[in-house]
């Protein structure tokens, strides 16, 4: 631009338009020459003016005027192509559709038309642009200046700030998301929720939070390192958003812990599926910096109002949820109920106990025979260890054996194990061979070996009459860790058996690498071959292919029905332990067993699988016309149960049953014994992932209360009036 030539004397006549269009700085000389009564600008104006259109061409900041009514007379140019028109095509526009209205974070910003029509002055007013493409935020200010009294328009300046806006945003971003996952972070995600359940009382609307703690992960962290627990967690974040679709609703809370809020939800059948389907998500092997590895995931389910109705309470019982399911064995989802508060101190207390229980004297262990499936003759037992405990009696090691892991107590107990059953299985007539079960934590350490050949020699047992069995989870460790290990533990010549396979990851990958003799396919795994449309049956002809191919031996569990055993024969499992050859005996039935020489057992037991019925016996209440009997429940399953406690019910009578907190349960009596009837359940009952059983819904405690102002019967705690039938 030649500026010379701009502030020609002759530019005092042009029109305001031109004058914009050469930029403020003509007009203003051209103003500051008339005001002064010049012909043309000093020298000393010039200079300013240069100065001026030197810094507006420098883009570091731009100029503006409008007349009375607030229409632009003047904007810099370079603004003006930023915003995608020339200054030109401006001249006319309303200042204010320069800008965005305010946003509802722009408080400030809704100020602008308010400012101008009170005619105040601004400074640095945050406005965005409006344009199409253009997202960028200026800083702007203005004056109004005066014709004498009279208003004539505003004067002002604007600068680009929108790099500082982006920074502060990203800030505001850190503060409330995880930097790592980019989810939500605890903060942000407990604000929500306060605020979600705040609104949802007002509306009575149901809200399930899941809170979820990756199993395994400090393992993977510590092994693979760092970086590589970080891009795990990525990519758990990417699995958890693929099912639960809100980003916002997704959090990671710090470490391996998530939470999601699931507004609108409390059927436990859909929850349950959900949990089942993240855990069953995140436990599918990830490829981090090129290793392979495998976690899993634990969860926690709690549900508002039901379970609580402010988000402490909710978290809280969420939490204790969580801890539940990973005392029942992790890779599990649990619903809160309010027995957990219980729970939580009964596994406390027993734990305990437990580390007194060996010297004691409390423990003892008890075999169950492994039978070969085709001539019915006992090959071998499992050692199954049996706690009496003084007050509560026989404690199933399912419930123990994961507590004394988390508890440092596995060690000593494993190790006693590992010696009574070498010692006992040595004086035994014949040659049984007898299995022991490893835990991994006794499998990942070094001392694992010296303390097998220890207990060899000092029993006399022969190592080929010892098995020992060893779970999938073993292989999530360091792989030449473990490689050594099962290098050490063969060089002693024991067997070596994978235990549970068909609940874990099942990789048929490692079994090529392992030395295993035995391959034990999981109760869980075998039951599911007997559904209808089930692929186990053809997965199970697999892995037998696969086992004689590698020479392994196969054992199905938990075989308990003819049917299943007949199938198990016919996909040639080789080995079969269960209830229908026998339960676990004592060590003195076992040796009265074998003193003849060889054991043979004749399979036994019912015709069929039932229904996978939970053998419960708790105190419900049947509630018909408005009188409340309090009944025992047996036999309870998804569809029915059998209730005692009333006499004489005839056939075709319903009842809502209340399992408690909320729970209630339509139900019709199909078959009427004395004291017993069998009902059907109108709404299936749904897991509750710990192997028991809930309803889908609950009565909402908002109706609870509004029932109980009027007389409802539902649910209050008992009353005794007389009816038709007696209760027993
Ligand atoms: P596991 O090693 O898979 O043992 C088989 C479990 O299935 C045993 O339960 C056995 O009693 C049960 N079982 C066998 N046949 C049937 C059947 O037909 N139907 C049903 N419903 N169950 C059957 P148990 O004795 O309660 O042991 C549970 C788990 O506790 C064992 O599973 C094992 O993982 C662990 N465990 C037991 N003893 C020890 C031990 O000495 N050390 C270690 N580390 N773990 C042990
Ligand atoms: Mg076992
Ligand atoms: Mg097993």
């Amino acid at each position: 631009m030649d500026m010379p030539s701009r502030i020609d004397s002759s530019d005092l006549e042009t029109s305001v338009a031109e004058e914009s269009q050469r930029g403020l700085f003509g007009k203003l000389g051209s103003r500051i020459a008339r005001q002064r009564g010049e012909a043309a600008p000093n020298l000393q104006t010039r200079e300013a003016l240069l100065l001026l259109q030197n810094y507006e061409e420098s883009r570091q900041g731009w100029f503006w005027s409008t007349d009375a009514r607030g229409r632009l007379t003047y904007i810099t140019d370079s603004v003006a192509r930023q915003m995608g028109r020339s200054s030109a095509d401006l001249l006319g526009t309303v200042f204010t559709e320069l800008f965005l209205p305010g946003d509802s974070h722009g408080e400030r910003q809704r100020t602008l038309p308010f400012l101008l029509t009170r005619q105040s002055k601004f400074d640095e007013l945050p406005l965005r642009s409006a344009f199409e493409g253009d997202d960028r935020w200026w800083a702007v200010s203005g004056r109004p200046h005066f014709d004498g009294e009279k208003f004539a328009g505003y004067r002002g300046s604007g600068t680009d700030i929108t790099a500082q806006r982006r920074s502060a945003e990203d800030a505001s971003r850190l503060a409330l998301y995880d930097s790592l996952t980019g989810l939500a972070n605890r903060f942000h995600i407990s604000k929500k929720l306060d605020s979600t359940l705040a609104a949802f009382v007002q509306q009575q609307r149901s809200c399930a939070i899941m809170l979820l703690d990756l199993d395994r992960f400090k393992q993977v962290n510590d092994t693979l390192g760092h970086p590589a627990g970080d891009a795990l967690l990525k990519q758990v974040a990417e699995r958890l958003l693929k099912i639960v679709g809100d980003k916002e609703m997704v959090s990671r809370l710090g470490g391996d812990e998530f939470q999601i809020i699931l507004p609108d939800i409390d059927d436990r059948g859909k929850l349950g599926d959900m949990a089942a389907d993240i855990i069953n998500s995140l436990s599918q092997p990830y490829s981090v910096e090129g290793s392979r590895c495998i976690i899993g995931a634990s969860v926690g389910v709690a549900i508002a109002p039901f379970d609580g109705q402010s988000s402490d309470d909710l978290v809280r019982n969420a939490d204790l949820a969580l801890y539940a399911a990973k005392g029942n064995g992790r890779g599990r989802f649990s619903f809160y109920s309010s027995d957990l508060h219980q729970s939580a101190e009964d596994r406390r207390i027993l734990e305990e106990d437990l580390r007194d229980a060996l010297a004691r004297g409390e423990m003892e262990l008890c075999y169950q025979p492994v039978v070969n499936a085709k001539s019915n003759i006992v090959t071998g037992v499992e050692a199954l260890i049996r706690w009496t405990h003084p007050d509560r009696g026989v404690i199933s090691p399912a419930l123990f054996i994961p507590i004394a892991e988390e508890a440092n107590l596995i060690w000593p107990l494993g190790e006693w194990v590992l010696r009574k059953a070498c010692e006992e299985a040595a004086g035994w007539p014949g040659h049984l061979r007898v299995a022991v079960n490893v835990s991994p934590i006794q499998f990942a350490n070094p001392d694992l070996p010296k303390i097998v050949a220890n207990a060899l020699a000092t029993t006399g047992l022969p190592p080929d009459r010892l098995e020992l069995e060893i779970t999938e989870s073993v292989f999530l460790g360091d792989s030449a860790e473990t490689a050594r290990m099962f290098k050490a533990l063969k060089g002693l010549g024991v067997r070596l058996a994978l235990d549970d396979f068909g609940t874990g990851y099942s990789s048929l990958g490692y079994l090529q690498s392992a030395p295993f003799d035995k391959i034990k396919i999981d109760q869980s795994f075998v039951r599911g071959a007997t559904v209808q449309g089930s692929r186990n049956g053809a997965i199970i002809a697999a892995i037998v292919a696969l086992a004689e191919a590698l020479e392994m031996e196969t054992t199905a569990e938990g075989i308990e029905s003819l049917d299943q055993l007949e199938l198990i024969r016919k996909l040639n499992v080789s080995h079969v332990q269960g209830y229908v050859y026998s339960k676990p005996v004592p060590g003195d039935e076992l040796v009265r067993q074998t003193e003849a020489g060889s054991w043979t057992i004749e399979p036994a037991g019912p015709a069929r699988q039932r229904n996978d019925r939970v053998s419960l016996f708790r105190k419900v209440g049947a509630v018909h016309d408005n009188h409340r009997y309090n009944v025992v429940i047996r036999n309870l399953s998804a569809t029915g149960a059998f209730i005692e406690g009333i006499i004489d019910v005839p056939v075709g009578t319903r009842f809502v049953i209340d399992f408690g907190e909320g729970q209630l349960v339509t139900a019709t009596v199909r078959r009427s014994m004395k004291h017993q009837q069998g009902v059907e359940f109108e709404q299936s009952l749904v897991s509750d992932g710990n192997g028991g059983l809930c309803t889908r819904h609950r009565v909402s405690p908002y109706l609870i209360a509004a029932a109980a102002q009027q007389t409802g019967a539902l649910a209050l705690p008992s009353f005794t009036t007389t009816s038709d039938w007696k209760a027993a």
